[in-house]
Order: structure tokens, then C-alpha cells, then sequence
């Protein structure tokens, strides 16, 4: 189990510098986090071992029921829809949401914050692709709700974060990329954009990820292996 780990990871790593050295950025300045829903406690401990810190989870639930089992300190972020009543719990296991979608959420996670004196890193989440499944921000909300929570003082704004449609079609998939790429330049061009899974990191890469979520090219042919 843990050699076929660290072959996914050593080939997603290579992967990420070749992209990098072809499109000119410095691979070092990426960050990957690897996304671990669905994967059992005693896999995600492996990583620590292969020099992963940050890790994704897209369910409260799920991911405090996990890390009871989990003593490593890794760093965990919080990549999936928010419910305003989870905030309390996010906060207690994500140093990072990635997945900031309404004005009242953002809101939510400032008092929370507040209450517990903390800062909180986030990010918003835009729905680049129009699909009306699903989360995000419409790209025409952005500037209303970045007035609106100006006045937040116990959150921080990373940058931006969106997820490409599932599909086959590359042209599509680059420009959901490209339009979170021009908002960036539009409202703050020191801002990261998380963007890239296992089927799209390579075209995220090139428009300008600086953080990828990334999880099933991870545990490909891991579990399946995994002989106790
Ligand atoms: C599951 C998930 C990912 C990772 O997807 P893979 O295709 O498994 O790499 C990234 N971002 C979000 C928001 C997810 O829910």
C-alpha cells in the first residue's frame, strides 16, 4: 500500500515541476493538498510519512470522525459545502475553508472566529462554469460580497477557488480556469487560486493554480492493494 502511494505521489510531483519548467513558475511555490474523503484513517496517516501536510476533507462529519484516529499534524482544509450550523466544528478541525459560497457564510465563519479568537484563512468559491448544480458564487456576486465583508476582521481572504466541470472537453475546463485567473487580476493579483483535481491539474497549472486539490490519482490502486 505505501509503495503505491509514494509512486502516485512521486508521479504527480514530477508531473507538477515538468508543467511548471515548460510554463516558466516556480514549482515550489505549489501547494498540494491531497484530498482524503472516502480514505480510511490508517491510509491518510502514510502521508505524513511521505512528506504531505495538507489534506482536504468535503464533510465535517466525515473528517471528525477521522482525525480522532489521527495524531500526525497534518494541516486540514475544508474543500466542500458549508453549512451555516457546521461552522462551529469546522473551525475546531480546518485551518483553511476553501469553500466560502454565500455572503452569510462568510459571516458565519467571522463570528465564530471571533467568539474563539481566532483568524481564519479562506477562500471563495466561484462557479466559473455557470452549472446550476453547482456551489460558488456567481462571478457577478464576487465584488458585492468582497464590499460586504470588508469589515470582517477574523477572516482572511487567500484568493479564489473553483472546480472545473466533469468533462472531456479541455476548452471548457480551461476557460472555467482562465475567467478565476482574470479575477484575480481584476481585485487582487497576490491572491492564490485553488483550482486543479486529478483529471484537470495539468491545465489548472498552466492558467495559473497555485494550490491543487487533489485526491483519487493519490489513492489509485491503493486500497485495492492494501493486503493485511
Ligand atoms: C473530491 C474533490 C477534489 C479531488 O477530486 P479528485 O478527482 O479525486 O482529485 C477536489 N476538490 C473538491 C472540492 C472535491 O470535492
Amino acid at each position: 500500500m505505501k509503495e503505491r502511494l509514494r509512486e502516485n505521489l512521486d508521479r504527480i510531483r514530477t508531473h507538477i515541476r515538468h508543467i511548471c519548467e515548460k510554463h516558466h513558475r516556480n514549482s515550489q511555490e505549489i501547494r498540494l493538498v491531497v484530498v482524503t474523503k472516502t480514505i480510511p484513517a490508517e491510509v491518510v496517516r502514510e502521508l505524513m510519512a511521505l512528506d504531505v501536510q495538507d489534506l482536504g476533507e468535503n464533510r465535517v462529519q466525515e473528517a471528525k470522525e477521522k482525525i480522532r484516529h489521527i495524531k500526525e499534524p497534518f494541516c486540514w482544509h475544508m474543500i466542500g459545502h458549508l453549512q451555516t450550523n457546521k461552522v462551529k466544528t469546522a473551525l475546531e478541525i480546518f485551518s483553511t475553508i476553501h469553500s466560502v459560497d454565500s455572503l452569510k457564510l462568510a459571516q458565519a465563519i467571522n463570528q465564530q472566529a471571533e467568539k474563539v479568537g481566532k483568524k481564519v484563512d479562506v477562500f471563495l468559491e466561484v462557479n466559473t462554469s455557470g452549472e446550476e448544480a453547482k456551489w460558488g458564487l456567481r462571478p457577478e456576486e464576487v465584488e458585492s460580497v468582497l464590499n460586504q465583508i470588508e469589515s470582517c476582521q477574523n477572516i482572511r481572504i487567500l484568493g479564489l477557488m473553483t472546480m472545473a466541470p466533469l468533462t472531456d472537453d479541455a476548452e471548457w475546463i480551461r476557460s472555467t480556469f482562465k475567467a478565476l485567473h482574470n479575477m484575480r487580476l481584476k481585485y487582487n493579483s497576490r491572491w492564490k487560486l485553488s483550482m486543479g483535481m486529478s483529471h484537470d491539474y495539468p491545465l489548472a497549472l498552466e492558467e495559473g493554480a497555485d494550490i491543487l486539490r487533489i485526491g483519487s490519482a493519490v489513492f489509485e490502486g491503493v486500497l485495492e492493494t492494501n493486503e493485511k
